[in-house]
């Protein structure tokens, strides 16, 4: 329960462990613009071992790390690949190209959240002079609007040695990689292999307050710091929030498992139920897209309204489509009562 409602709108909604507000509370500060806070230089060196990089730069959210590492890797007038369902496209008010000055190249995003790599490659402008010069390509993992999809070793590889053949930055998307981790069974570092970037949040499965950590080589980071600060990203003793971030990445990664788990309760329960349409082969990690079945008469926000009026907080995604997100505020028991609210709103 967050609040008195089993939510499942986002696990950005997951709220603060006691023993982060502990950490909080008792945190060693600095003035982090002067580079002074021990605290955040801690999480900052821990987030990079965990991505097997150089280094690590606090953000103050996911919006934010990517905004730093496209405008870090690029110049303005520069051609940045990505998904045409990626959050960076849809869901960041085309920040690269308000703020960045940077031309976004929507390619279309395969049900498993993958580019077509021989998409990407034709996709690649050269020196001629007509064209936007491609700078970058940028891939999510996990794919949080193909459905919470991860994307395997392998192919980030691939992609990844495809951008170093064409001289192409590849930054990556990691809002959930420890979900992606989990859910392969593999270390997160092994899903960045040979990517230039990476951003993970700390504020969504992981459960920490505020946060996310853009990771790279040590001279990227330092420019990457620059960016930080121009988008109003640098901030004072901040080792308050990066404690709780510490505990994040300590105490929160490995129970990521509940709830994938508990995710497929709940969309396995879905489909038993008349009235959805649930695609069961993506549900890999903690978001369940499902849709409204042709003949229901309701749309989804009218369900949406009627769940929450049983204490049950789904979001509605465009008129037929909802998504549902487990995290650490929800239990599986609770799973069962979302079910059952579900039920009782569609009989
Ligand atoms: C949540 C999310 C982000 C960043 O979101 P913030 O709310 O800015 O922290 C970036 N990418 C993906 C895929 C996300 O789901």
């Amino acid at each position: 329960m967050v609040n008195g409602y089993v939510d499942l709108r986002s696990d950005t909604v997951t709220q603060p462990t006691p023993a982060m507000r502990e950490a909080m509370a008792r945190a060693e500060v600095g003035d982090d613009v002067f580079n002074d806070d021990p605290t955040v230089h801690r999480l900052e060196e821990m987030a990079a071992a965990r991505m097997g990089q150089e280094a690590g730069l606090f953000v103050a959210s996911g919006t934010m790390g990517n905004l730093a590492a496209l405008l870090t890797h690029c110049r303005r007038g520069d051609e940045v690949i990505a998904g045409d369902r990626s959050h960076t496209i849809t869901s960041e008010q085309g920040g690269m190209a308000a703020l960045g000055g940077l031309v976004p190249r929507p390619l279309p995003n395969q049900p498993d959240g993958t580019l077509r790599l021989e998409e990407i490659e034709a996709a690649i402008h050269g020196e001629d002079t007509h064209h936007a010069r491609t700078r970058l390509v940028t891939i999510e993992n996990t794919h949080n609007f193909v459905g919470g999809v991860a994307l395997d070793a392998a192919y980030t590889r691939a992609v990844a040695d495809l951008s170093r053949r064409r001289r192409l930055k590849l930054h990556i998307d990691g809002a959930r990689i420890f979900n992606a981790a989990v859910a392969l069974g593999v270390p997160a570092a092994d899903l960045v292999g040979g990517a230039d970037s990476v951003t993970f949040c700390l504020s969504k499965g992981l459960s920490a307050p505020v946060g996310s950590v853009l990771c790279g080589t040590r001279e990227f980071i330092a420019e990457a710091r620059r960016a930080r600060k121009v988008l109003g990203g640098g901030m004072r003793q901040v080792g308050v929030l990066a404690a709780a971030g510490i505990v994040a990445l300590q105490t929160m990664v490995d129970r990521l498992a509940e709830d994938h788990a508990n995710a497929r309760r709940l969309a396995e329960g879905l489909a038993a139920m008349p009235g959805f349409v649930v695609d069961l082969s993506r549900i890999q990690t903690n978001i369940v897209f499902f849709d409204l079945s042709p003949d229901v008469p309701m749309d989804a926000p009218e369900v949406q309204q009627r769940v929450a009026r049983q204490g049950v907080l789904l979001m509605a995604m465009g008129r037929r489509r909802f998504r549902a997100v487990t995290h650490a505020g929800v239990t599986a028991e609770e799973i069962g009562r979302a079910l059952t609210a579900v039920a009782k709103v569609m009989a």
